[in-house]
Parts: C-alpha cells; sequence; structure tokens
C-alpha cells in the first residue's frame, strides 16, 4: 500500500505539531510547511529524524507546489495578541493561503482541510452555536482580520467545491489548549496557568464572566483527522470542540486550585469586540464523525500544568 501523504500547513505551531506527530504514528507521510511566525522548531523536536517527516519553511502568503494526497490548512496565527500585532499579514494569510492550498489540491486532486474557527459566529446572539448559525461579526473591527480572513476562507472553499469539485472539509475550531502552546502565546489556559506558576497576578479581562468551551488539543486531532477521512461530499462546515461552558473566572480559580498557587486576580479592560459567550452544539460532529471530546478539563489542565512547569522552568 503506497502511503499517504499529508501537508499541514502551520505545523510547527500549537496545534499543527500534534496533528503531524498523529499522522505519523498512522504511517503517513507528513510535510509540514510553516513560516515560523508563531511556530517553533521545537515543537517538532521528536519528529524531525523520523524518515517520513519533512519541514518546508514556506509563506502560505505565495504559491507553492507539493506533491501530496491530502492537506491540512493551519497556517494562521490564532492568538489574539499574534493576529492583530500584523492585522494585514493576517487577513493575506487567511485568503491568500486558502486560495494557494486550494490550488494545490486542485493541481494534485488532493482533499484539503480548513481550518476554520467559532470566531466566524462573531459574538455569537444564538446559543449554543450550531453551524447553521451565520454569526455576529464586526466587519472593521480589531478582530476582523482574523474573523472575516476566516470567512473568506469558507467561501472560496465552497466556491472551489462547487466550481471545480475541489474535495473540501471544513471544520471550525473551538477554543483549544494544551501541551506545546507558546508560554508568551497570550490566550486565557497558556496566560493564567504561565502566570500562576511564576507566582503573578492572574489577569481578568472585563469581569471575568464571559464564557468560553475548552477543547484539549488530542480530543481536537482525533476530530480533525476523522473529517479529513470522513465520507465523500460530506463538507461541513462541522464544530469541533468540547461543549463544557466555563467563566473565566471558573477558569481562573481552577488553575490556582490546581497550581497551588495564592496569586491575586487583577481586572483589566475587555477587549475591543470580546465575545460574551461561546459554546458548541457538536450534536453534527457526533452524527457524521462519531466523534465528541473525552477529555475534561480537569485532565487536560493537569498535563497543560505539567508542560508549563517543564517549559518554563
Ligand atoms: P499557532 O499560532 O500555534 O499555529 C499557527 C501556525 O501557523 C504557526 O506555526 C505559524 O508559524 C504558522 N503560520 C502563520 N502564518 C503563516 C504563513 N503565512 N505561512 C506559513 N505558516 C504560517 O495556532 P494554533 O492554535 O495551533 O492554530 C492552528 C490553526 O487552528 C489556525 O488556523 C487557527 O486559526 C485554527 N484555530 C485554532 C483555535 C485554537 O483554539 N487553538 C481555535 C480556532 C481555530
Ligand atoms: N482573557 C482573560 N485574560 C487573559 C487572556 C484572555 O480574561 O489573560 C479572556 C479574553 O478576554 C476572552 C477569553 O479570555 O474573553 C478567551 O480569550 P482567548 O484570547 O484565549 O481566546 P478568544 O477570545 O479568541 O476566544
Amino acid at each position: 500500500m503506497p502511503k499517504t501523504t499529508s501537508l499541514v500547513t502551520g505545523g510547527a505551531g500549537f496545534i499543527g505539531s500534534h496533528l503531524c506527530k498523529k499522522l505519523l504514528e498512522q504511517g503517513n507521510r507528513v510535510i509540514c510547511m510553516d513560516n515560523l511566525f508563531t511556530g517553533r522548531k521545537e515543537n517538532l523536536a521528536l519528529l524531525t529524524d523520523h524518515p517520513d517527516f519533512q519541514f518546508i519553511y514556506h509563506d502560505v502568503q505565495e504559491p507553492v507546489y507539493v506533491e501530496c494526497d491530502q492537506i491540512y490548512n493551519l497556517a494562521c496565527p490564532a492568538s489574539p495578541v499574534h493576529y492583530q500585532s500584523d492585522p494585514i499579514k493576517t487577513a493575506k494569510t487567511n485568503v491568500l493561503g486558502a486560495l494557494h492550498m486550494l490550488e494545490l489540491a486542485k493541481a494534485c486532486g488532493a482533499r484539503v482541510l480548513q481550518a476554520s474557527t467559532s470566531e466566524v459566529y462573531g459574538d455569537p446572539a444564538v446559543h449554543p452555536q450550531t453551524e447553521a448559525y451565520w454569526g455576529n461579526v464586526n466587519p472593521h473591527g480589531v478582530r476582523s482580520c482574523y474573523d472575516e480572513g476566516k470567512r473568506m476562507a469558507e467561501t472560496l472553499f465552497f466556491d472551489y467545491y462547487r466550481q471545480y469539485g475541489t474535495d473540501i472539509k471544513v471544520v471550525r475550531i473551538f477554543n483549544t489548549y494544551g501541551p506545546n502552546m507558546r508560554p508568551d502565546d497570550g490566550r486565557v489556559v497558556s496566560n493564567f496557568i504561565v502566570q500562576a506558576l511564576q507566582g503573578k497576578d492572574l489577569t481578568i479581562y472585563g469581569n471575568g464572566m464571559q464564557t468560553r468551551s475548552f477543547c484539549y488539543v488530542d480530543d481536537l486531532v482525533e476530530g480533525l483527522v476523522r473529517m479529513m477521512n470522513s465520507k465523500e461530499g460530506f463538507t461541513g462546515p462541522v464544530n469541533l470542540g468540547n461543549p463544557g461552558e466555563f467563566t473565566m473566572l471558573e477558569l481562573a480559580k481552577q488553575v490556582l486550585s490546581m497550581t497551588g498557587q495564592k496569586s491575586r486576580l487583577v481586572y483589566m479592560p475587555l477587549p475591543e469586540d470580546d465575545p460574551q459567550q461561546r459554546k458548541p452544539d457538536i450534536s453534527l460532529a457526533k452524527k457524521e464523525l462519531c466523534w465528541e471530546p473525552k477529555i475534561s478539563l480537569q485532565s487536560g489542565l493537569q498535563n497543560t500544568i505539567a508542560y508549563f512547569r517543564e517549559a518554563i522552568g
């Protein structure tokens, strides 16, 4: 049996590095493509000697040709701090990156999966969010480079599907956390854990009553692979996330109790357009992919705290 060659853009990032590892474990050949904007070679340290692993330094804003059977398009900074640091680059990465991966899929007959996001729902007026909800997104705010970039990427995916019959898969990922996040990633789980371990105050934005649903990375990666290998014609979009919903205050208290730290909570201004609530309806993923998360927030946090203890010394 010839091996499947999987291209993973953004493969040196947090989720991408776990995906590359899983695909290698499943016997695939893996090409990791990244410009190391937020990704790190150290996330790939245990993979680089694998005979079926290849790293290509490339920015998806530029076209590229590599022979492959499957493309996971994950290239894009995901933390608000990083995607807002150069918003035009973020928009171009989302839109041109999607275009170039669709062109590549068309040229080599590959199946292509887009890592879309719960951010396409914006500050949702429907709760929990189903895939049928069209969202509530500010088209010109500070988050728009990411939200609208991801929405345009979805548009391109579905237009390639309708116009050329490209074999597409679209997943909408909800807040995911775990080992291989950067200590300076800026997202809430890594911020709280790093702050707690360093004995610093935990930074609560707004009143801390906004909610998110946190999915452990192993569960998410399982969902990505299931979606890639799902039946022909099932395009999605499909939500992937853990429906457990927590306020940021609840998360902060959980992190403090699990790290045994006594840091104070300090309140800071809520960032512009910060969604008030978020929780996936995962009925479609359950039905079509037989997928649902298995790892509780408690045990996911345990692994993540252990990783950061080691990472920040
Ligand atoms: P991350 O920032 O850790 O990883 C993104 C990777 O993409 C990095 O390795 C980065 O260097 C690379 N990259 C960025 N711009 C690039 C470019 N122009 N060319 C090539 N590589 C580029 O983020 P993550 O959390 O691992 O997210 C991965 C994907 O999943 C992103 O597309 C993100 O939008 C999506 N997603 C993540 C979450 C989450 O909670 N983690 C939620 C929704 C969607
Ligand atoms: N947040 C917080 N303190 C932090 C970082 C984030 O209270 O140090 C809040 C943020 O305002 C948001 C939630 O946590 O309401 C999730 O933020 P994150 O950046 O992780 O992801 P996103 O907003 O994209 O869901």
